[in-house]
This record gives C-alpha cells, structure tokens and sequence, in this order.
C-alpha cells in the first residue's frame, strides 16, 4: 500500500481501510489548517489506487467492512473514474458495509444532481463536509473559499441525491470575539441543512498553520475550556435539527459529548452545565489535533 505523507481520517473512520484517491487538498488555504500544507495536490493514477485495493483484499480480504476514501477532498475525481473505484471496491470486497469520503462544498456543487445520484448507485454512502462555521465573517477570516449560503445548496444536494452528510464544526473558531455568532450562525445553518451527522472539534493551532500569527497578536483569541462550554450550551439552544445524530468526541475536544438532536438537547445542556460545575474538562496534555 502506498501511502503519501500523513493521512487524516475523521473520528468514526478508525476502522476503516483507508485509501488515497487523492493526495493533499485542491483548495488548501484555510488559515487554521496545516493537515496538507506538505502536499502538493494530486489525482493519483487509476491504476495505483486499485493495486493498494488489491494488496488490501489479499491482505485483509473479508475483515474490511468500512473504506474511507483519502485524501482531502476525494470527491473532486471525476464522477467516471470514482465510478470505476467504487464498483470495484464493492466487488472486491464481500463483507463491505459502508464507502465514504471528504468532500468539499466546491466539489458537491460542481457534480450535477445526476452524476451524485449516480455515485450513490455505485456505494458512496456518506460524505463528510467540513462546514467549520456558518458565521459569514469566520468563513471569510479562515479564507474558507465559499459562502454560508453554498454550504447550505450543497448539504441539502447531497441529502436530495441520497448520500448521507457528516458535517464538521470547529468549536472557538471566531475566537472570543465572535463565540456568539459563531455558535448561533452554525446553529442555524446545521438547523436549514439537517444533515444526518455534525460532529464538533475544537480549535488547536500548529505554529506552523497562517492564522497563528493573528492568536500572537491576540486577533484571534482562543477559547477556554468554560468558553467552549458557553459556546456549545448557545449552539445546542439555537439549534432545531430532528433526528441528527451529535458527536463531539473529537481528541481535540475539552468535553465529551453525544446525542441525537434534537431530543437529547435537554440533556446535552445539563451535562454541560454539570460539567461547569465540578471543572470537568479533558486535560491540555491529552488534546489532540
Ligand atoms: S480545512 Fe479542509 S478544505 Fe480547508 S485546507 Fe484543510 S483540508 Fe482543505
């Protein structure tokens, strides 16, 4: 299997063969993000993709139940090669369950509704988006590269064209400044999206990555583990999304939170403020990118 530089999954893929169909990210200039600031981005060859599938099936055969497509943004292949992929992933392997990948607001809208349907026929099952924020000023601090508005077309196409949505939010990413209008705007874009999943990481910065300099200046003032709280506690009551399965269960995270939306809310909130109470926050030392 051939591996380019470090590979980066989301929580729920830790089971799962991975496999680049990419390497890096086409779009690569958010300011909080180092994850492929290494890598020049690829398409890799049809032919190299399918021989780490081959080594694979050899090697693990039926024990792979779960494939994540890497790197950053697999949906931006073409519809006819990812095709290609996943019509031979789903015969090579007899006990998949389940096919998924990244895939950013650009790469959905620029796929038509057809060529989606399509790649549901062929086994994609979910992509995960990474929405980051639906405050307007924060996605254009963060050089996110699209509107809060294309955000929302593009999780609502992936829902009509029946693949799944895993959208992604960053906990403090408007800093202190912006903590109320971060949390409230995420709220009500998860709210017009429903997406079937949105899972929370909280913001940690490489020195390496280009916003670090905004957090020495104190431009960008990150959140404690009490803001985080009074961040989420503002998401969870501002949000109306039935039936969307929560998880903040990110390494990089101070609490640990899961639920479904919006029934569990009630609870959700007490446990955040029980967690207020007694200071109950993962330590620094444990936190992870
Ligand atoms: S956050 Fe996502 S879209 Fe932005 S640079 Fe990183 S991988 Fe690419």
């Amino acid at each position: 299997m051939q591996y380019e530089g470090t590979v980066y999954r989301p929580p729920s893929e830790a089971r799962s063969l991975i496999v680049q169909v990419t390497v890096g990210c086409a779009h690569n200039t958010c300011t909080f993000c180092t994850m492929y600031k290494d890598k020049k981005f690829k398409i890799r060859p049809l032919a190299d993709i399918l021989a780490d599938f081959d080594e694979a099936a050899m090697l693990y055969g039926g024990h792979i139940r779960r494939i994540f497509l890497a790197d950053g943004d697999a949906l931006i292949v073409k519809t006819e090669m990812l095709i290609q992929i996943l019509t031979y992933i789903w015969e090579k392997f007899p006990n998949l369950e389940r096919v998924t990948a990244y895939g950013t607001t650009q790469d959905i809208l620029h796929k038509s509704e057809e060529e989606l349907m399509q790649l549901k026929a062929a086994g994609l099952d979910m992509v995960y988006m990474g929405i980051e924020s639906g405050d307007p000023q924060v996605l254009k601090d963060v050089k996110k590269g699209v509107t809060r508005e294309e955000m929302i077309e593009a999780g609502r196409k992936l829902k009509r064209c029946g693949i799944l949505c895993s959208a992604t939010l960053i906990s403090g990413l408007g800093g202190r400044q912006r903590l109320r209008e971060h949390a409230v705007a995420s709220a009500s874009l998860i709210s017009a999206i429903k997406p079937d999943y949105v899972g929370f990481l909280t913001l940690m910065i490489d020195p390496q990555a280009p916003v670090y300099s905004k957090i020495v200046s104190g431009e960008l003032e990150l959140l404690n583990p009490e803001d985080v709280v009074e961040e989420m506690k503002l998401f969870l009551q501002n949000v109306d999304s039935e039936g969307t399965v929560f998880r903040s269960n990110h390494a990089s995270n101070y609490v640990i939170l899961k639920g479904t939306l919006n029934e569990d809310i009630p609870s959700m909130l007490a446990y955040l403020r029980q967690v207020e109470e007694q200071g109950k926050y993962r330590e620094e030392r444990w936190r992870r990118f």
